[in-house]
């Protein structure tokens, strides 16, 4: 399901310029990234993105969607059920007594059939990596990586094509990062989701998103391939944006000592490669 941001610009009560003239497509099928210091516009992409406010100017389009059409032909409830949000903070999107009720929750709103709710729910638990055992447990006495895991259930139960995440990793420690990444990365590759991650964890992003959009004041500043757009450390530095550590690393290496060891995906690999270095010219 592609994104389209035309020409879209965002005023709050006719002052605030939060949005100016944002021009992107996000493809289908892959994971983007979101970042940008505060006050660049995150917050007002996500809105934008969830239906709950209109551009000010230009077009939102979602798959077959038009979020800034005013002639009413648009069915929130249709579109609910094609994009997922996830917010912030789990628990203050839970309010049943448990797990199971929480995520059959949306099924028996919009569906209104009751059958095969139940092996849908546990269904979707396995997706996100918890068993049957969670059903009957409040969802408010879980730890962090599992609140966010049964939120993220709560919104896959209606097979959304589209996920957007708001913080996911706030408040989780390396474990349930870790756990919660290789989830994501799953949606993507076994599940076709696309993925849309607002963060300023730019660690977890370089692993695993396809694509970044940095704002900056209310544009983007940069976009792409996310290689190409961490590899610009000047650039960033510049713009007050966050450079993931393993880049940092590496470019410390490069200016120390000359080494190039490319662009790896991870902190592991960095460190292997580091272990396997045998110096000099490798070639000979
Ligand atoms: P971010 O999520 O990157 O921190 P926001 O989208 O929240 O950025 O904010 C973008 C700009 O819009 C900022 O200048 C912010 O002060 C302003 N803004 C955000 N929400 C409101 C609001 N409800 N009313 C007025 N101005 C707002």
């Amino acid at each position: 399901m592609d994104v389209i941001f035309r020409n879209v610009s965002f005023t709050y009560d006719n002052k605030t310029n939060a949005l100016e003239n944002i021009n992107l497509t996000l493809d289908s099928n892959l994971i983007h990234g979101i970042i940008g210091p505060i006050g660049s516009g995150k917050s007002t992409m996500l809105e934008l993105m969830n239906g709950v406010v209109k551009p000010s100017n230009g077009k939102v389009i979602i798959g077959k969607y038009d979020l800034s059409n005013e002639n009413g032909k648009f069915n929130f409830n249709k579109f609910r059920y094609d994009v997922g949000l996830v917010y912030q903070f789990p628990e203050k999107q839970f309010f049943c007594n448990t797990v199971g009720e929480e995520i059959a929750f949306a099924e028996k709103i919009f569906k209104q059939k009751n059958q095969d709710i139940k092996r849908r729910v546990i269904d979707v638990l396995k997706v996100v990596g918890l068993d049957e055992s969670y059903l009957s447990r409040s969802p408010f006495n879980l730890n962090g990586g599992e609140k966010r895991r049964v939120a993220i259930a709560s919104v896959l139960i209606s097979n959304p094509e589209l996920l957007i995440l708001d913080e996911p990793t706030i408040g989780l420690d390396n474990k349930s990062k870790k756990r919660l990444m290789k989830l994501l990365r799953s949606l993507k590759t076994k599940y076709n989701k696309t993925i849309i991650i607002v963060t300023h964890d730019v660690d977890m992003l370089y692993e695993i998103v396809d694509n970044v959009i940095v704002l900056n004041k209310g544009k983007v500043i940069t976009e792409g391939n996310k290689i190409e757009v961490f590899k610009n450390v000047e650039f960033l530095n510049k713009n007050n944006t966050p450079v993931p550590n393993i880049i940092k690393i590496e470019r410390k290496i490069y200016d120390k000592y000359g080494i190039d060891l490319g662009y790896l995906p991870d902190m592991n690999s960095l460190v292997r490669a580091i272990a396997n270095y045998k110096g000099g010219d490798q070639s000979e």
